[in-house]
């Protein structure tokens, strides 16, 4: 890129972020350029729910990050690219070279009447947290919708502000994407001594003070936090004419279907390597990754992004859950190791040989082995029944993978 040509990125959270580091890494003096309609920067999302962190936990760059890497920064929201220009809301009108969307994912909000009503949040930026934090004075009972990652994260978050929660789950389970019905009994169960949690159901209804539900019992909620999910932002891309499938479609290059734009993170659909097909896959080092990629073939690389699997870890009030890639479909053999007095549960599918999907519950000890073995599709057909072991480790896998252990990132 010639040094008069301006890079611009619109979002400020880790695929952003992480371009930023990887343009920098090679070249201190192009002009970059951020549009952030974020007030607070550089905090980490999955921790928005942890109330008694210390900034230092909070936030995951120093405040002084921009500055020190000479990038411009412009508060407001983007609404649209034209030609080679971003439009602002405030009409602002910015140039680029080479254009970064890196707007992220927004949360689906069901059509539930009262769903517009004061009482009812979604719980996806530090504003909202805040903005719970601040409706919650003085409440009592809580409800909310929706039992996955941040819908447990809002749950134990209501429930540390002191409010009586009450989560409704559409499905027969918690987590129903990622567990089968045996981890998913035993995380109800989980949760169940924390609050109440009805499956099975789903509002219909929203108050003032209450909550209707599809078969008709009311219960108590002051305040309501839709947690359905998230999807990708494609708001921008849509209006800018860049194509759309279920995220920003990008090539491995990080590339839109626009000259010189490019997107990265949770608003973009993924390579699934397991599942062979485009979707979205929400998770940050997913996003981080996706952003170096964008940030180094922004400047002329030739850098490539293959694909991944979802990858959850989350800790269930005090329980820790971590699932790998397609673990709650029939698609292999089952391999099964559980102690209900232990309260642990950990299974393994294998199929073809390899291993396509992970539950580990209570013990989480060698997730990080099993991230890998799935990533590098690595043949257990001959250790796959010590797999579960106590002395299973790095000694059972090829010597060249023994290095590359990656953990989902632990909140
Ligand atoms: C509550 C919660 C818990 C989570 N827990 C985990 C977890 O445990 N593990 C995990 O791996 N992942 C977790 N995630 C997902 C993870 O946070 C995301 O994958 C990651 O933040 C995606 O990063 P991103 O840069 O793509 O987008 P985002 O973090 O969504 O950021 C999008 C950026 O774009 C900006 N933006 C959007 N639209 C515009 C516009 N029109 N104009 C200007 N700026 C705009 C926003 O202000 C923001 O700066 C969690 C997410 C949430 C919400």
């Amino acid at each position: 890129m010639k040094s008069s040509e301006k890079i611009v990125i619109i979002g400020s959270s880790v695929a952003a972020i992480s371009a930023i580091e990887t343009i920098r890494e090679k070249n201190k003096n192009l002009l970059i350029t951020v549009i952030t309609k974020d007030k607070d920067l550089f905090y980490s999302r999955p921790l928005i729910s942890h109330i008694n962190l210390t900034d230092g936990q909070r936030y995951y760059r120093d405040k002084n990050f921009f500055r020190k890497n000479n990038v411009n920064l412009v508060f407001g929201e983007a609404i649209i690219v034209k030609n080679d220009s971003v439009i602002l809301k405030n009409r602002k009108n910015i140039k680029f070279s080479k254009l970064l969307l890196a707007v992220g994912g927004k949360p689906i909000i069901p059509d539930v009447k009262g769903i517009n009503g004061k009482n009812v949040f979604t719980l996806t930026t530090k504003v909202d947290a805040d903005n719970i934090k601040k409706f919650c004075k003085n409440k009592k009972h809580v409800v909310v919708i929706g039992c996955g990652m941040i819908g447990i994260k809002a749950a134990e978050f209501l429930k540390c502000l002191g409010l009586d929660v009450s989560i409704v789950e559409l499905m027969n389970r918690p987590f129903a994407s990622v567990l089968d019905d045996k981890s998913g009994k035993i995380i109800a169960d989980e949760i169940k001594k924390h609050t109440k949690l009805i499956l099975n159901n789903s509002v219909s209804e929203i108050k003032e003070n209450q909550c209707i539900l599809k078969n008709g019992e009311k219960i108590l909620a002051d305040i309501v936090i839709c947690a359905i999910g998230v999807v990708p932002n494609t708001d921008i891309a849509e209006k800018s004419g860049i194509k759309v499938n279920c995220g920003i479609a990008v090539d491995s290059q990080m590339r839109t279907s626009k000259k010189n734009v490019y997107a990265a993170g949770d608003c973009v659909e993924s390579l699934d390597i397991l599942k062979c097909e485009k979707r979205p896959l929400p998770i940050w080092p997913i996003a981080f990754r996706q952003g170096a990629v964008a940030g180094s073939n922004i400047i002329g690389g030739d850098a490539r992004y293959d694909g991944s699997f979802v990858r959850n870890s989350v800790n269930v009030f005090g329980l820790p859950l971590i699932t790998l890639g397609l673990s709650n479909e029939k698609a292999g053999e089952e391999i099964v190791n559980s102690s209900e007095k232990l309260k642990v549960y950990k299974k393994v599918i294998v199929k073809d040989g390899k291993i396509i999907g992970a539950i580990f519950i209570g013990d989480i000890s060698r997730a990080g082995i099993f991230t890998g073995m799935i990533k590098d599709g690595i043949d257990v057909s001959n250790f796959k029944n010590e797999i579960f072991s106590e002395n299973f480790g790095y000694i059972y896998v090829p010597k060249e993978f023994r290095s590359k252990e990656v953990l989902p990132i632990e909140i």
